[in-house]
């Protein structure tokens, strides 16, 4: 399982939310402290953020262990945005080891991240694959579950489905199909959605300043609030929503 978050709110450099943090992100990368499923997070890892009023987001995505890119802290340190998503990944078996599997997936203004795995990989996509386009199939970003996941999310985006409900009919009609786990997170820099499906996620508002939604706490301060299991978030710095993800909307 990977670790992922994304951050609205006041700009800041990614190295405050993911490398300063005594057990953020970048620290998650070799030493998680409730991953669930796998140890380390060391196939890749991916930062996604935009430029204030610029609607497409920029994206650094490597295929190395985050500790072990030269660049990145230089990055992290003298970039500053009010919208980021990150993540570091522990490929699912099966899938490519390549950069373009590592998250963020990115497309028509959103950035994606999945944590989790679709069982029997890639045998599952069998009948997942019914629910797209052939050109949609042949367009994949990646040899990997999530660009699987991602392309059917990004098809409700598409047809102008509000996210919240997108990712809950996403998860739906994945879940009724094969056993999985689907933690997924998008942001547009507007508003960040998530779904917790099978492992940890938490948030932390800062009223009317930022919100980070996250796998786990990147410290041990006061804020963190966990989300529970089958959930679907919506949050932005003057609100965070939580609903249960009702499976009986099933697509
Ligand atoms: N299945 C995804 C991948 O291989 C996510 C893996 C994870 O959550 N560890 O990239």
């Amino acid at each position: 399982m990977c670790r992922h978050l994304a951050y609205l709110g006041e700009p800041v450099s990614p190295a405050e939310v993911i490398v300063e943090p005594p057990y953020g992100l970048y620290r998650q990368s070799w030493a998680p402290r409730l991953q669930r499923h796998g140890t380390v997070n060391a196939d890749g890892f991916g930062l996604g953020w935009f430029a204030p009023g610029d609607p497409v987001p920029a994206r650094y995505r490597r295929a190395v262990p985050i500790w072990a890119d030269e660049n990145l802290l230089d990055l992290a340190r003298v970039l500053r945005t009010p919208a980021l998503l990150a993540a570091v990944r522990s490929a699912t078996a099966g899938t490519s080891a390549e950069q373009s599997a590592a998250a963020p997936y990115a497309g028509d203004g959103w950035l994606f991240s999945h944590n989790g795995a679709l069982a029997g990989w890639p045998s599952a996509l069998g009948t997942l694959a019914e629910l797209l386009a052939p050109a949609d199939l042949l367009t994949l970003e990646a040899r990997c579950d999530s660009a699987l996941v991602w392309a059917l999310l990004r098809r409700r985006l598409r047809a102008g489905q509000e996210v919240g409900g997108a990712l809950a009919d996403t998860v739906a009609e994945v879940a009724d199909r094969t056993s999985a786990r689907l933690n997924l997170l998008v942001t547009d820099g507007r508003v960040i959605a998530a779904t917790v499906w099978g492992d940890t996620l938490f948030h932390r508002l800062e009223l009317g300043r930022s919100v980070l939604v996250a796998s786990e706490p990147g410290d041990d301060g006061p804020g963190w609030t966990p989300v529970p299991d089958r959930s679907v978030v919506l949050a932005t710095p003057d609100a965070v929503t939580v609903r249960p993800l009702d499976l009986t909307t099933a697509a």
